[in-house]
């Protein structure tokens, strides 16, 4: 079940945290998974050594999906050099946190440029290929904050949310071309993005996960390829919570 031999994956923001496990999770499943990362070269070097140490395949890019014609080119460049793209995880994402009374316009801005519009161009990029191929899988890794909305997290919330309303808009137009899109919403997941918030609004948030703990990263990458997956051809529209029980 959840083989992804021979099928190629491009990963946003591969490098660490859910990314990272993502890739190795995809490349554990069999994908030739091209990933990217934005500054650290070295830990994008770390993730590939431990792919192929494992027995699989991966590939590093730099991108900033803020600059959506370099994403474009690095898609289509990926999809004609290895002859197809199966699977896009549009993961790259940014919280920019503060009561939004004192938000100012750039950092919601900036928010909005990587979490919507640059997952959002990697995804009409994707489409392309899979289109032609008549076969695709797109994954959107918004937020249990988009659900449920959080205080201080206003353009994170509304950057997340619009992921979900993205994900089901496309999921429709490109059904008949069997391509599916789908959203997983995690929850409170430990990683650099988590780690360095203040032990008061970790404690806060852990008291609302019945669960009683964070996620793994793993915990997120695992559904993530199932809904990659052949097994999950039937899923799409969907957006699957992965949050200890935190939104039910
Ligand atoms: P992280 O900060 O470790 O990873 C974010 C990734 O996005 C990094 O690889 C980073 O390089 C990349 N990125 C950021 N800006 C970019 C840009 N302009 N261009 C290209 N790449 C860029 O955090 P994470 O927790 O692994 O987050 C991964 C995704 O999961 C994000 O979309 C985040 O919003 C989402 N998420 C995280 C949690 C959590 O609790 N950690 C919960 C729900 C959703």
């Amino acid at each position: 079940m959840f083989d992804l031999t021979s099928k190629v994956a491009l990963v946003t923001g591969g490098s660490r945290g859910i990314g990272r496990a993502t890739v190795e999770a995809l490349a554990e499943q069999g994908a030739h998974v091209v990933f990217t990362y934005s500054v650290a070269a070295g830990e994008a070097e770390a993730v590939v050594a431990g792919v192929r140490a494992r027995g699989g395949t991966a590939e590093a890019a730099q991108l900033d999906v803020r600059d959506t014609t370099a994403s474009e080119g690095l898609i289509a460049e990926v999809a004609k050099r290895l002859g197809r793209l199966d699977v896009l995880v549009a993961n790259a994402g940014i919280a920019r946190d503060g009561l939004w009374v004192q938000m100012k316009d750039e950092a919601l801005d900036e928010t909005l440029a990587v979490n919507v519009r640059g997952a959002l161009a990697c995804a009409r990029a994707a489409l392309r290929p899979m289109m032609k191929a008549r076969r695709g899988r797109i994954i959107f890794v918004s937020s249990v904050v988009g659900e449920m909305g959080n205080a201080g997290q206003t353009a994170y919330a509304a950057s997340k949310a619009a992921l979900l309303g993205a994900a089901k808009a496309l999921a429709r137009e490109y059904a008949k071309r069997n391509v599916t899109v789908n959203a997983v919403t995690p929850g409170f997941v430990d990683t650099d993005m988590t780690r360095d918030l203040p032990q008061p609004v970790k404690d806060a948030m852990l008291g609302a996960v019945p669960l009683g703990r964070t996620a793994t990263a793993r915990e997120i990458a695992a559904p993530i390829a199932f809904l990659a997956s052949d097994e999950a051809a039937y899923v799409t529209g969907a957006v699957l919570r992965i949050n200890g029980g935190m939104l039910t």
